[in-house]
């Protein structure tokens, strides 16, 4: 133990924010409070909050955004919420530009520092909320006190996410919101004793933070209960697999505890000439389809991928590809859904299943029809061999996509509609850049150095 709190220790200066970013954070908060005082004079009935991990002092080093809320009375129309929300944050910052999560908001910059100007209802009780932003001013009440003194454990477990890939609860990410850090940090008492204990978390625990008590229950997955609003899953955007990689990771640390789960590290990414050649050795079929990204946000680009991706391994598994794995990946322009099966071609012909002997009328008619085999009868039915129509993947798969691009999403499956491409084996390397290799090698699951 006292060796990981050495490490704990060593690593301090890598997640707690240096004098000068603080300094040039408290410079940015007196000049956005001036600018927002004097926008309010002409909103008498309107009042703002600092919320969030600058307010609460668990931000995370390099990581500095100062979260405002813009809090209007609770019988403002929706209408006037957005629009006076947005004429207000464009107001006191230097640049901005729109952003959407409930609803949009200004994200700005004030004196070099990041700003998001987010407008919500003043609610009575966090049980009535209008929109998911409603409940943060309930957040930071009950936060506030509580996590005195141990703002540095929320940020040695921001960090640990951070470089595990799994801090953030938006749709990309499906792991650990900031606010479940702080409520994790609280409920167990320190980084170390978070660690530790959720090393025996599983699919069915249940944190229940108001009651002070965990315990399992099945049926509606790992469970965070929320102090402000108990019907509400604070982990509820946690994945079941990132859920997995968080225990397992805890696990490990406990073992061997090192300063690496604190550190981003660049990792060297194998040669296409390696890749090409690992692609071609273990003789998979590996299908990219390749379109390009619809002009939508991304918690609600990444759901539809998802479900493209879905909806085409299912097929290929029916179809007898025997899939292995699928993923999807998105960048500025382009998005990809990639699949890798046992089988890359299929044989010409399959059998067709026709009636139990019985059904004489369908029999008949299964035996009058016109066909290039020769029926036959196994297991008191009749069987006919038929030609498949595609015996190749990357062929079964754009004629799913031709026929059924409708169930992929809306707005994916409109661009899949409009235009898709697919590169099959080791020409999946055509598509560049490097995040997409980073991509395509942890898809492979190649090890790395
Ligand atoms: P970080 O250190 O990562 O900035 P944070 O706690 O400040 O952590 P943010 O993502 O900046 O997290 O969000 C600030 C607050 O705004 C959160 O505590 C959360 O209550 C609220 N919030 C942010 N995004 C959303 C969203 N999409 N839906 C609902 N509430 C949100
Ligand atoms: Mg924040």
């Amino acid at each position: 133990m006292e060796e990981i709190q050495r490490i704990l220790n060593e690593v301090l200066p890598l997640v707690v924010p240096s004098e000068e970013e603080v300094k040039k954070a408290k410079d940015a908060e007196e000049e956005l409070r001036k600018r927002l005082d004097d926008v309010l004079k002409n909103y008498p009935q309107l009042e703002y909050r600092f919320l969030g991990s600058y307010a609460r002092n668990t931000w995370l080093k390099g990581n500095l955004e100062i979260d405002v809320f813009i809090l209007f009375p609770e019988d403002t129309p929706k209408d006037d919420l957005e629009r006076i929300g947005l004429e207000i944050g464009k107001a006191v910052v230097d640049e901005y530009e729109l952003r959407y999560a409930a609803h949009p908001y200004v994200h700005g910059i004030v004196k070099g520092v990041e700003v998001d100007v987010v407008p919500c209802y003043k609610l009575k009780s966090a049980g009535k909320i209008k929109s998911a932003v409603d409940r943060t001013p309930f957040h930071h009440d009950w936060l506030k006190d509580r996590i005195k003194g141990k703002e540095n454990d929320v940020r040695l477990l921001k960090k640990f996410l951070k470089v595990a890939g799994i801090y953030g609860a938006e749709y990309k990410v499906r792991g650990f919101s900031g606010y479940l850090c702080e409520l994790l940090v609280v409920f167990y008492g320190s980084f170390l004793d978070v660690i530790k204990n959720a090393t025996a978390w599983t699919r069915n625990t249940v944190i229940d933070v108001p009651a002070g008590k965990i315990y399992k229950k099945k049926g509606m997955g790992f469970f965070v209960v929320d102090p402000v609003d108990p019907k509400r899953n604070v982990a509820a955007n946690l994945s079941l697999d990132n859920l997995a990689r968080f225990v397992q990771l805890c696990r490990e640390f406990l073992r061997n505890p090192a300063k690496d789960y604190f550190i981003e590290k660049e990792v060297e990414i194998p040669s296409d000439e390696i890749i090409a050649n690992e692609i071609e050795q273990r003789g998979t079929g590996l299908c990219a389809v390749v379109f390009e990204k619809p002009d939508i946000v991304e918690d609600n680009l990444y759901p539809q991928l998802e479900k493209a991706c879905r909806r085409i391994e299912d097929f290929l598994r029916r179809e007898n590809f025997l899939p292995l794995r699928s993923r999807f990946f998105a960048d500025e322009s382009r998005c990809v859904l990639i699949f890798e099966t046992q089988v890359k071609e299929l044989a010409r012909i399959r059998r067709h299943e026709g009636p139990p002997f019985e059904e004489e009328e369908h029999v008949e008619r299964f035996l009058r029809k016109e066909r290039k085999y020769r029926p036959f009868i196994e297991g008191g039915k009749f069987w006919v061999y038929v030609e498949r129509k595609n015996w190749k993947v990357e062929d079964a798969i754009a004629d799913l996509i031709r026929r059924e691009w409708r169930s992929m999403g809306k707005n994916v499956g409109e661009m899949l509609k409009k235009h898709f491409e697919i590169l099959v084996g080791k020409s999946v390397l055509k598509i560049e850049g490097k995040e997409f290799r980073r991509f395509l090698v942890d898809f492979l699951c190649l090890k790395l150095n």
